[in-house]
């Protein structure tokens, strides 16, 4: 049995960073996800300068895709808004995998199917030990499963339905564009250039209020549009994946386990952002364990937009209402 001080189950945003804080804080650490790297993520790959920040990243030495925008086109019932703001976007393909390989901890690749306690240790698969556990593993992470989920049940209204792209094409616009609400959407839909020659598009809405198969309506009415302006004759094959946006996440720290990023449901209300409240709660995880203090999640946002009059009437038209 391999024995480790910490054991970060999954080696996304908030798994690779915790193991970068823990590395750089001397903890002996290991990361177990069940793919190897770099693997597919669905997602736009939007990310804002907090998580720059929180990274300590130097773009200029990034070695991968990277791109800035300038401005948001916000597109809601026939009004374009053109919003002055600083935002990037990079491929998760590349982004996850760079992340995982800084964070200069051993990956494992394993996929975690049981978790046990005994006398104050994790048993995992009866292959590995340790004293810690950080649960980095998404939506359906073991250790939410394991540990978590009675006492944080997650609220069917806060889960998100998606489908998503991301294909190599020679984009023409190389701002993102965000439509909110089309069509009765209960959600929004995506068009996200990467730099040299990719973009990502892709929907989603709350899944309680999507009607059966609505979602693939909603991409083929999408796909049309795009096809008439910003992307013609790109060709699709999209995917699905379900998160949960920020609930009330009462225990997200038992004993000597933790639960961090999409296994916790801490993606954003307003804008359904996972990446940096992942990073961020990664961090925190790890800053616990090595200081011997709380699990904060209080400087985790759960707005992307401040918490201010537009993020409450976007979090209230995602859950309760479409406009
Ligand atoms: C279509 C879509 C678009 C999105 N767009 C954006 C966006 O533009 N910007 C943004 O901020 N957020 C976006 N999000 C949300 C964001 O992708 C997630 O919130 C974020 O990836 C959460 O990071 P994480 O580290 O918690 O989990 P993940 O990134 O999901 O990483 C979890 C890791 O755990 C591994 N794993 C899973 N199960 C096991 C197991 N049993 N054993 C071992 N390993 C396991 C997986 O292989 C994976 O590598 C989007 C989500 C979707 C679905």
């Amino acid at each position: 049995m391999i024995a480790c001080d910490v054991a970060v189950i999954g080696g996304g945003p908030a798994g690779s960073s915790a193991a970068w804080r823990l590395k750089r804080g001397g903890a002996d650490v290991i990361v177990l996800d069940k793919e190897s790297f770099p693997r597919l993520k669905l997602c736009a790959g939007w990310i804002t300068p907090e998580v720059v920040r929180d990274l300590e990243m130097d773009i200029a030495c990034y070695p991968h895709r990277f791109l800035t925008f300038d401005k948001l086109h916000i597109h809601l019932k026939g009004l374009h808004l053109r919003v002055p703001c600083v935002q990037h976007s990079i491929r998760r393909f590349e982004f996850d995998a760079w992340l995982l390989e800084r964070s200069g901890a051993p990956v494992v690749q394993h996929n975690v199917k049981h978790i046990r306690q005994e006398n104050g240790i994790y048993i995992i698969d009866d292959a590995f030990k340790c004293k810690y556990l950080i649960g980095a593993a998404g939506t359906r992470c073991p250790v939410y499963r394991a540990f978590f989920k009675e006492l944080n049940p997650r609220a069917d209204e806060l889960q998100t339905a998606t489908l998503e792209h991301e294909i190599e094409y020679d984009w023409r616009d190389p701002d993102c564009h965000l439509w909110f609400f089309e069509k009765g959407l209960p959600g929004y839909a995506w068009y996200v250039p990467k730099q040299n020659g990719w973009l990502n598009i892709g929907l989603g809405g709350m899944a309680t209020r999507l009607k059966k198969h609505a979602l693939k309506d909603h991409w083929a009415k999408f796909a049309g549009k795009l096809d008439r302006k910003l992307a013609p004759r790109a060709q699709y094959h999209p995917e699905g994946y379900s998160y949960y946006l920020r609930g009330k996440v009462e225990t997200a720290h038992i004993r000597n386990a933790f639960i961090t990023g999409d296994a916790a449901g801490l993606a954003t209300r307003d804008m359904c952002e996972g990446i940096g409240p992942a990073i961020r709660s990664g961090l925190r995880a790890a800053e616990s364990i090595l200081d011997n203090k709380p699990y904060d999640l209080s400087t985790v946002t759960g707005a992307s937009l401040g918490g201010g009059v537009p993020s409450r009437m976007l979090d209230w038209a995602f859950t309760r209402g479409a406009m």
